[in-house]
């Protein structure tokens, strides 16, 4: 037996346990030591019944005597009471509130129990009882082993799989840890000493079945040293990876570009206003990088509004002056428009040649462009997704910018930079991705952080009502149009369902258009309109002759009218807070005072909270903190394809520091290795252990 033993293998878990484990990742042996506990319970001392005092946490065990599903003037409420009994004569109730149907059927009477929960006392009865407590059904099964390992001692508590109970898992890992196949530590040995962290054999042991007298709260914090040491590893092995992918990429022969007087003369030419303090910096970064003979990956990142395109520009400008071409790719064909735009105007001083390349182009259009791009003609390209297609090919691309980098994977990332022998990368996001998933999913690239907002801006207003308010909100759109002003009123689109949105908008579209405003010009845009005409859309509200435009997200990022004051985002409560923050975006860029209303039509505690989130704050960095807490990294990042990895026990929100810790560790490792056989070792390990554990994290 070793860690790499198939699963079925293990005694106690046979073929018929093992699907379900193998469909929830759990393959080895090896992974089944890895599979952490989630709860740890102290049952070393557990008390007849009648010692139990209220107020403490306690254990005991217990035999269900009776059972009873009281109903309150015949509304059944899911209220179960069991009773129960010990050997001394004690007596304890259970209660649950709407409570499973399965509850009855699992506490019949004579079943014996482990309970675990608050001791309170009810006056009412005048009995002790436990609400909700956590219950283990005794069934003296012999897969589960001898009772001393689920009582007497503290017990560790797992997520069942399948039909692989808690208890089960205690019983498998039990036998495991008894004969642990061996494991080398892979850990260097002088990290782990100075750390004061446990061996391999002694953390994994630990992890299942702590000693005797490890502190309770410790273990529930994921703190104790066993579990501070797998969680470290976790950390410190990703980051390792990340180091020597980037050690590795400073070994490579990149573009050395000139900052010749010339090259800055013209990059100061095209600037049509003072730049920022901030963009100064991080232009400064960017150029230092440019000018380095090795490839740059360097994110850009700042609020929406925080002046990213001009910088990106500069970025070009150096690109372009010493002979190179620069291609900049946008998530969506609104973006792409804009951007080219925008391009124009400010390239217009330096006559640079721009070509547009988006999906719906005609046949015969892109391949113009194609050849422009082929032959070195055309000197920046801007564009979605059509230019990553394979017979897109560059005369000599010096330079790749991808803006809204959230919206792509490594993967495209990859294939955009492959346009060149290896051209600088400069990615840009206004999605601030707190501190602790950038180390993860970024670690290979440098950041620069524009972080503050060109001058003039004044702080958005932010107000939530309800939908019966929603003639209020109309009249206010109104006034603000009245005085000039241009004003959105999105709808969201679900993912899935942008149809479904779309629907919604052109309803909306169709009553604003002809009843709430029958004076004004009411625009609609969405995903499924055709190119052209989404175009002649956005250039319409662009040039102010559409005054208020009716929208799914398609307008989500980068769009980009300083006139705009007014943004009203309808059932609010179905987006995500990183999203309604860029939706704001969109107005606050001009000098007048712009608001955004959120309109709400159903509401639970969490989405309250997340609105207030909203209304109290306008920096991107703390509402992005907030939603990577509320909704999890997963559904943060949006999709499979962000490369985040998945961790076995590391948590990037609970574990921060930790993070923090390995990372800065795995710096100094990769930096100055102990000995050229450490490092060797280490990537030998990394290498190995990649692609399984981390899947894409490591390709881009
Ligand atoms: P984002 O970072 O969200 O992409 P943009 O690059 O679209 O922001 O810039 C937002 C707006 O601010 C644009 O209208 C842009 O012209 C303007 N802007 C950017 N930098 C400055 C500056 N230094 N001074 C004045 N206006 C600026
Ligand atoms: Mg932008």
């Amino acid at each position: 037996m070793d860690l790499t033993t198939p699963i079925t293998y293990v005694k106690g878990v046979g073929p018929q346990r093992a699907g379900a484990l193998e469909a929830k990742g759990l393959a080895t042996a090896g992974d089944l030591l890895f599979y952490a506990p989630f709860r740890y319970e102290d049952r070393t001392n557990v008390k007849p019944l009648n010692d139990l005092a209220p107020g403490e946490m306690a254990a005991a065990m217990a035999t269900v005597h009776s059972v009873a599903t009281p109903k309150l003037s015949r509304r059944n409420l899911g209220i179960v009471e069991v009773v129960f009994t010990d050997g001394a004569g004690g007596r304890l109730v259970g209660k649950w509130f709407h409570a499973a149907s399965f509850l009855t059927k699992i506490l019949e009477p004579g079943v014996r129990v482990a309970l675990y929960g608050k001791v309170e006392f009810d006056t009412y009865s005048r009995e002790l009882s436990m609400l909700h407590p956590e219950y283990e059904v005794l069934r003296g099964d012999e897969d589960e082993g001898d009772e001393s390992l689920h009582t007497g001692r503290i017990v560790p508590v797992y997520e069942a799989v399948g039909k692989l109970n808690t208890r089960l898992f205690r019983a498998v890992l039990k036998r495991l840890t008894d004969q642990l196949p061996s494991m080398p530590d892979a850990l260097p040995e002088t990290i782990r000493q100075r750390l004061g962290l446990p061996g391999l054999e002694t953390a994994v042991r630990e992890l299942h079945f702590p000693p005797a007298g490890t502190d309770l709260r410790l273990l529930n914090n994921f703190r104790s040293p066993a579990q501070s040491r797998m969680i470290f590893e976790e950390f410190f092995w990703l980051e390792t990876g990340l180091s020597l992918k980037r050690r590795q990429a400073q070994t490579e022969h990149g573009i050395a570009f000139a900052l010749t007087d010339r090259v800055r003369e013209q990059v100061k030419q095209m600037l049509p206003f003072k730049p920022t303090a901030a963009q100064k910096k991080v232009l400064g970064e960017i150029a230092r990088d440019m000018a380095l003979p090795i490839p740059m990956s360097r994110l850009l990142q700042g609020d929406v509004g925080s002046g990213k395109t001009i910088v990106a520009a500069q970025a070009a400008v150096i690109a372009i002056e010493n002979g190179y071409q620069a291609v900049l790719l946008a998530p969506t064909e609104i973006l792409a428009a804009q951007h080219a735009v925008n391009l124009r105007r400010i390239f217009e001083p330096l006559a640079y040649r721009i070509v547009p390349l988006t999906g719906s182009m005609t046949k015969k259009e892109k391949e113009l462009v194609k050849r422009s791009l082929a032959s070195g003609y055309a000197q920046i390209a801007v564009g979605t997704h059509a230019l990553l297609e394979g017979d897109v090919e560059f005369h000599k691309l010096g330079l790749a910018i991808i803006d809204e980098q959230h919206r792509f994977g490594v993967l495209q990332r990859k294939a955009l930079q492959q346009k060149g022998v290896s051209p600088d990368v400069l990615v840009m996001t206004a999605t601030p991705i707190p501190r602790t998933l950038a180390l993860t999913i970024y670690g290979d690239l440098d950041v620069s952080t524009i972080d503050s907002l060109p001058p003039g801006r004044k702080p958005i207003q932010t107000f939530h009502k309800t939908h019966i308010e929603i003639e209020l909100v109309y009249s206010f759109v109104l006034r603000e149009v009245r005085q000039g002003r241009q004003a959105y009123i999105v709808y969201p689109a679900i993912e899935e369902s942008e149809t479904i949105a779309m629907k919604a908008a052109q309803k909306a579209y169709a009553e604003l258009s002809t009843h709430v405003f029958p004076d004004l010009k009411v625009g609609l845009l969405h995903g499924k309109l055709p190119a052209e005409e989404k175009e002649a859309t956005m250039a319409a509200f662009q040039r102010g002759e559409v005054q208020v435009l009716v929208s799914t997200t398609v307008i989500e990022v980068g769009v980009d009218v300083p006139n705009a004051t007014v943004m009203v985002v309808e059932n609010a409560e179905r987006f995500g807070l990183a999203q309604i923050h860029q939706l704001r975006g969109r107005v606050g860029r001009g000098s007048e005072q712009s608001y955004c209303v959120l309109v709400t039509e159903k509401l639970n505690d969490t989405g309250r909270e997340r609105i207030r989130t909203l209304v109290d704050s306008c920096d991107g960095f703390k509402i992005a903190e907030m939603d990577l807490r509320l909704r999890g990294p997963g559904e943060f990042l949006g999709t499979k394809q962000s490369g985040l990895p998945v961790f076995r026990i590391g948590n990037l929100i609970r574990d921060s520091e930790i993070l923090v810790l390995a990372r800065h560790e795995a710096q100094s490792f990769v930096a100055n290795p102990p000995s050229p056989e450490a490092l060797d070792d280490a990537l030998r390990y990394v290498h190995d252990q990649w692609q399984r554990r981390y899947g894409l994290a490591l390709i881009g």
